[in-house]
């Protein structure tokens, strides 16, 4: 018994720490989503090459109609077929509310609140087809173009043809506070690596989902982050992906509806 005792006071802490584990992300202390929106050249070009390099998996929200998307259908096979990253569902035009102030931009013809509820969900449904033709795939995330989720006081999303749904509120939330219909993400808009990283840590620190929500990776969109800081921030979560579980948006809400079932 001695004898034991003894040894027991030589187990190095890290073996100590990893039997006393029970964080709630797959035992890690909390989970990233890095999420791609618009069917953008740069995912193709910048972001894709950096993560495979990393072995890390991404999300790209897809609109068909994008020429991001119909010039670069092979591309976006290769990374289907690679299957390490998700496709996502982000409507075939792209529709955002226009009467709202801001939103000059929006085209008449892609103005939500011209949509019926049904017009909507048929297009959506059709994407999905789209999208399963390039991975084969049924299960399919959703995120909301603009982030708007109502035309009129309805929403528009028949919860049947998504397991979940990504929106733009800012929010860091534990496993058993999260709509899966309705997800938080950040929106990075010229953030530094350093500042992307704080993020990380508060999300470590607090035992949450964090959806980073990225346009432009360097360049091609207004709403654009600088190369340098987004390969700080994965060079970051490949550093600690002992502790960080990134994967994809789909694999991540899978796991929480799993988890909430239980
Ligand atoms: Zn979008």
């Amino acid at each position: 018994m001695k004898k034991l005792l003894f040894l027991a006071a030589f187990i190095p802490s890290s073996i100590t720490l990893s039997a006393q584990k029970n964080l709630p992300w797959k035992n890690k202390k909390c989970a990233v989503s890095l999420t791609y929106d618009d069917a953008l050249n740069v995912h193709l070009d910048n972001v894709i090459p950096l993560l495979d390099s990393l072995k890390l998996r991404g999300t790209f929200y897809l609109s068909t109609f994008f020429p991001g998307f119909y010039n670069r259908i092979e591309d976006w096979k290769k990374v289907a077929r690679a299957n390490r990253h998700e496709l996502g569902n982000h409507c075939i035009y792209h529709p955002c509310t226009g009467r709202i102030p801001g939103r000059d931009w929006v085209k008449p013809d892609q103005d939500l609140s011209t949509y019926t509820v049904q017009r909507m969900r048929d297009e959506l449904r059709m994407n999905n087809v789209i999208l399963k033709m390039l991975d084969g795939k049924i299960k399919r995330s959703f995120a909301y173009p603009c982030g708007d989720m109502k035309i009129g006081d309805s929403l528009y999303l028949d919860r049947k043809d998504f397991v979940s749904a990504r929106g733009v509120e800012e929010k860091f939330l534990p496993i058993n506070k999260i709509d899966l219909y309705n997800v938080g993400a950040f929106s990075v808009v010229g953030q530094t690596g350093e500042q992307l990283i704080e993020q990380v840590k508060y999300a470590m620190a607090n035992n949450t989902y964090l959806v980073f929500l990225f346009h432009g990776v360097g360049g091609e969109h207004s709403l654009n982050v600088s190369l340098e800081a987004h390969r700080k921030l994965l060079l970051f979560l490949k550093k600690h992906e002992k502790e960080i579980w990134v994967a994809p948006f789909i694999d991540v809400t899978e796991y929480i509806q799993a988890t909430l079932k239980k």
